[in-house]
């Protein structure tokens, strides 16, 4: 282990930057000296493998250095004031950021996944701090052998749950498939081991099919005089196999994804001529052609996917792209972090669109926004700060779309969530998603009917509420209660959820 190892992964890190990540790196270090892991190495581990993990997606000076701090407010007892000192205001803000989102806890209540997950955005407020955050878990993720057993289950279920998923609408597949492969070990053991199997006999089959079908295209390209290519095969994750079996009836003939054939070309033009000069020798399975460079998917994944015939009885999805949307493909929005290198609006004909998380910038959701950071800075993203959000117009260009995938994701738009809904924690970090201006009494019904028709007080923040306080996003919300009290009928002034007012009708009538 050295800092030298975290180094030699970035692209040309001036002597500034080493300088600043050789401090933070020996600053963690003695941070954390006295902690160990449960795997018995010394915690420091976990925060160099943390700071690797960022460095290998592309990450900058700033958020490697985070990485490498990002436990030592919790776990290693060191004050913000040292922190904001020893490195300034936007590596605290980083490492507050991870912190904070450590204490959302996940508790599987169905109707709340969504709400988690959009809360981790928004509780983020800047895409870097999700970002450092996914690579802990994915560290945390890798040694989960190591942590008792009662809570592996637990762990693991909020990885495939809340972080993965994430991954994904953030379009970092690199971390998306490594999450959900991990995290499916542990959440369903028996499916796993079955999949597992099933992909080790049909990939053994279809790799001899692709090999030989690899070389058919190259000879056929090459006709069409298209020579400048690559040609490469990637096999689909256990996960989402496993996903894809239960929608197609458990019949792995039916899927003809599970190794696909990926053909690399220069330009984006080049995409549009490599599918038609395939589609002109074999031919290609109807209903299965995707434009993905025309038409994006929400979380900015570009290519052409086609599926043909091969001839010999055999069936091969072919996924065609430009180096630069293969290598976005992997990294996603982390890209766009990146040290140097922005490879977005590089090449003309080809703008990456996350357009998921477009909704959750911070600069209309938590008022001002963090001043030198890159989610605000670039206007790619959406909020130019002021007026209409981005993403408000892009509604125009979306409802132009007959794509499926992008009909599904105005439909999520079109609910507006942030505008009408806030997150409320309970003193143990469970959420309560309620509709704006709520009170303590909507929040207290919202645990629980009798929690509402025996509340004597509220506490928000710690200081003592009046029943009518309209609560924030991200207020602790605690309630007492009295068995002896009950609802008063001016309480239907302050409920904003039926909910609460259905129960405190039903409690005034039923005593009279
Ligand atoms: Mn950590």
């Amino acid at each position: 282990m050295s800092v030298e190892e975290i180094l030699k992964l970035m692209d040309s890190p001036t002597e500034e930057d080493k300088e600043l990540i050789r401090k933070a790196y020996n600053f963690a270090e003695t941070a954390h000296q006295s902690q160990k892991r449960y795997s018995g190495e010394p915690y420091f581990v976990h925060a160099f493998e943390t700071a690797k993990i960022l460095a290998e997606l592309g990450l900058g000076t700033i958020s490697i250095s985070a990485g490498l701090l990002h436990d030592i407010l919790e776990d290693a007892g060191v004050k913000p004031e040292t922190i904001e000192k020893e490195f300034g205001k936007e590596i605290l803000f980083l490492v507050e950021g991870v912190t904070k989102l450590g204490k959302l806890r996940y508790h599987g209540a169905e109707r709340h996944i969504e709400s988690l997950r959009k809360l981790f955005v928004a509780m983020s407020q800047d895409l870097r701090v999700l970002i450092i955050k996914l690579s802990d878990r994915l560290h945390n993720m890798r040694t989960l052998q190591y942590v008792p057993k009662e809570k592996q289950k637990r762990i693991a279920s909020e990885t495939l749950e809340i972080y993965a998923p994430l991954a994904y609408r953030l379009g970092i597949r690199k971390l998306n498939r490594e999450l959900e492969d991990l995290s499916f070990s542990y959440v369903y053991p028996k499916e796993y081991e079955e999949t597992k199997n099933l992909l080790k006999q049909k990939k053994k089959e279809d790799l001899e099919h692709l090999e030989k079908f690899s070389k058919s295209i190259k000879k056929g390209l090459a006709k069409s005089e298209i020579t400048n290519i690559t040609t490469d095969y990637r096999v689909k994750n256990l996960y989402s196999l496993f996903q894809k079996l239960k929608r197609k009836d458990n019949d792995i003939e039916k899927i003809y994804d599970i190794l696909a054939l990926r053909v690399i070309v220069p330009e984006v033009e080049d995409c549009y001529k490599v599918l038609g000069a395939i589609h002109a020798i074999w031919r290609p399975l109807p209903g299965r052609i995707k434009d993905y460079i025309a038409f994006p998917k929400p979380n900015g994944y570009h290519g052409l996917h086609t599926t043909v015939f091969t001839g010999d009885g055999n069936i091969v999805e072919i996924q065609i792209r430009t180096q630069e949307m293969h290598h976005d493909a992997e990294y996603g929005i982390a890209s766009h972090f990146a040290y140097k290198k922005n490879t977005l609006g590089k090449k003309s004909g080809y703008v990456g669109n996350m357009a998921w998380f477009k909704q959750f910038l911070p600069s209309f959701i938590f008022g001002e926004p963090i001043k030198d950071s890159p989610a605000n800075a670039t206007t790619v993203y959406g909020a130019s700060g002021k007026g209409v959000p981005n993403w408000v117009k892009d509604l125009a260009q979306f409802e132009k779309s007959d794509n499926p995938d992008q009909i599904e994701f105005i439909d999520n738009l079109k609910t507006d969530f942030f505008s009408n809904r806030i997150f409320i924690f309970t003193p143990k970090g469970d959420v309560i998603d309620l509709p704006i201006d709520s009170s303590p009494i909507d929040f207290a019904y919202a645990i629980h009917s009798d929690i509402g028709n025996h509340m004597t007080g509220a506490k928000v923040n710690g200081k003592m509420a009046s029943f009518d306080q309209k609560l924030q996003n991200g207020d602790i919300v605690e309630i007492i209660t009295k068995e002896s009290a009950h609802p008063n009928i001016k309480w239907l002034e302050f409920a904003k959820t039926t909910m609460a007012k259905k129960h405190i009708k039903g409690a005034v009538e039923g005593k009279k």
